[in-house]
């Protein structure tokens, strides 16, 4: 049996010839070549490792993190002709399943756009329910706010749709993008940088090189810790129970925040039950809850749990039952000091992470998606480096005031309503009111919830790349 042919050796390298496709692993982009090494073509008995280690496959981004924030990036910078690859640690058919994530995300009127000029909103329009109205309330305050979609014309607030759903069409959609080359499960083994690119190496050995690598491996991101990219986080010391509600009244498209002393319980309207008409309509419940309270909540059965979701929302809906499985996330804020560093950059809850209380964590992703999708095509069709310290600079001026401003604003929130103290009881009280009552002032608020103030990325825009 031959074995020299196994030898690693360095494969030549140009920004166009994306080199060669691991087999039994991504697909081949169009206008690759496939490099045959001899030993692939010739010796029997070739080991895969062998084979992988030997061989470099090129791309223009490297993408660590195939959640909804990376799926989306994916897509954006494929779609648009560069060389993609995505590398996730959990199998795509896991991360669609039930079990998964039991969180249905309010999707806002401009992430909406962006889903839909990335050619996925399609995929999840049947699972989305409008938001018509929002109904904001302070315990059992009279004073309340109210946002009706009207106030702003004919579009809806928003969506809720379930993670899964959402999921499910992205990956869908990527399987028809070729330029985007999908390596799930897989680990990152290691991670050189370079000033010319990175070149990465997963746990099967297959090594990639890329002009730049994109971090969106989550809050926890091994990228950003790997890189040194100092953060500023804390814990809540609150617990987000999620679930879906059953119940028997219509929620009719409203959206209801009740904020309770432990933090805001959140109801947001779900499409009708596909399973049957016993309480047949529902609703996601973001339950907020002290840390301390939340798992014996989490460890009632059915009966009791539901009797909670009821007595925590009054006769609004009906009688209601807990459907299915329910899921808590222990909350916290993260924002990273610097969004960039040489050949990287940060997006997603890699980049900042911020308490549901408002549902803004992932249209923050997804706007930050659609600012560095723009920046990096932009960079590629005038001749520039897309990994160079430019293009990453406009991204981090972009992105980094907004993103601060909704981390600031979600945390303040928390702390003035989640306490019972009076005085900032009737001061929240009336400020919800004076807000409901001045028309200028809720509809700026409401085009913010909608993504649509500030300096839009085009795809936010509803324009091409
Ligand atoms: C209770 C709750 C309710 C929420 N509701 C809303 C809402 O209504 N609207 C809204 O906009 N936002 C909401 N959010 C926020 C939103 O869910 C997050 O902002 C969003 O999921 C972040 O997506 P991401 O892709 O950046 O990160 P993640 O979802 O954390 O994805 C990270 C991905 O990286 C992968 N990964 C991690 N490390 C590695 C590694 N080393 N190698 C390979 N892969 C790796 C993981 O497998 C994962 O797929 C909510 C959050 C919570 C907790």
């Amino acid at each position: 049996m031959q074995t020299g042919g196994c030898a690693d050796r360095p494969v030549a390298l140009g920004r166009s010839a994306l080199g060669w496709t691991a087999p039994g692993g991504g697909r081949k982009l169009p206008g690759m070549t496939e490099r045959v090494p001899q030993d692939r073509a010739g010796t029997a008995g070739t080991c895969r490792a062998d084979v992988l280690r030997a061989n470099v496959l090129r791309a223009e981004v490297l993408i660590l993190g195939g959640g909804m924030v990376g799926l989306s990036l994916a897509l954006a910078l494929g779609g648009a002709g560069l060389a993609v690859v995505l590398v996730d640690r959990n199998d795509p058919a896991e991360v669609v399943a039930a079990p998964y994530d039991g969180r249905a995300s309010a999707i806002a009127y401009g992430s909406r756009r962006v889903l839909d000029g990335l050619g996925a909103w399609a995929g999840m329009a049947g699972a989305a329910e409008p938001i018509l109205d929002i109904r904001v309330s302070d315990g059992d305050a009279p004073l309340f706010l109210h946002y009706d979609h009207r106030a702003l014309g004919e579009e809806p607030l928003g969506h809720i749709v379930e993670n899964r759903a959402i999921r499910q069409a992205l990956h869908a959609r990527l399987a028809e993008v070729a330029a985007i080359d999908l390596r799930a499960p897989a680990r990152l083994a290691d991670i050189a940088f370079a000033p010319g690119g990175v070149t990465a190496t997963l746990g099967d050995g297959a090594r990639i090189r890329a002009s730049l690598v994109v971090a969106a491996d989550g809050r926890d991101s091994a990228l950003r810790e790997r890189a040194g990219i100092p953060v500023t986080r804390w814990r809540y010391k609150q617990t987000g129970i999620v679930c879906t509600m059953g119940h028997a009244r219509p929620h009719r498209g409203v959206a209801h925040e009740r904020f309770l002393p432990a933090g805001p319980f959140a109801v947001l309207p779900m499409t009708d039950n596909p399973d049957g008409p016993a309480q047949g309509h529902r609703s996601s419940i973001v339950w907020t809850e002290d840390e301390r309270l939340a798992p014996a909540m989490m460890a009632l059965d059915d009966d009791a749990f539901s009797a909670e979701l009821a007595r925590r929302f009054g006769p609004y809906y009906g009688e209601v039952r807990v459907l299915g499985g329910r899921w808590s996330y222990p909350l916290s804020l993260l924002h990273a000091d610097r969004y960039v560093a040489p050949r990287l950059a940060l997006v997603g809850d890699a980049a900042h992470a911020i308490h549901p209380i408002a549902g803004q964590g992932l249209n923050l992703g997804i706007r930050g998606v659609a600012a560095l999708a723009e920046v990096l095509v932009e960079a590629a069709r005038l001749g520039l480096d897309i990994g160079g310290a430019e293009a990453l600079a406009r991204y981090e001026r972009w992105r980094r005031f907004d993103a601060m401003a909704l981390v600031a604003v979600t945390d303040g929130l928390n702390r003035l309503f989640s306490n019972a103290i009076p005085p900032v009881r009737l001061i929240r009280d009336l400020g919800l009111a004076g807000v409901n009552l001045a028309a200028p002032a809720k509809r700026f608020f409401m085009r913010h919830a909608m993504g649509m103030v500030g300096d839009l990325p085009r795809l936010m825009k509803g324009e091409r790349l």
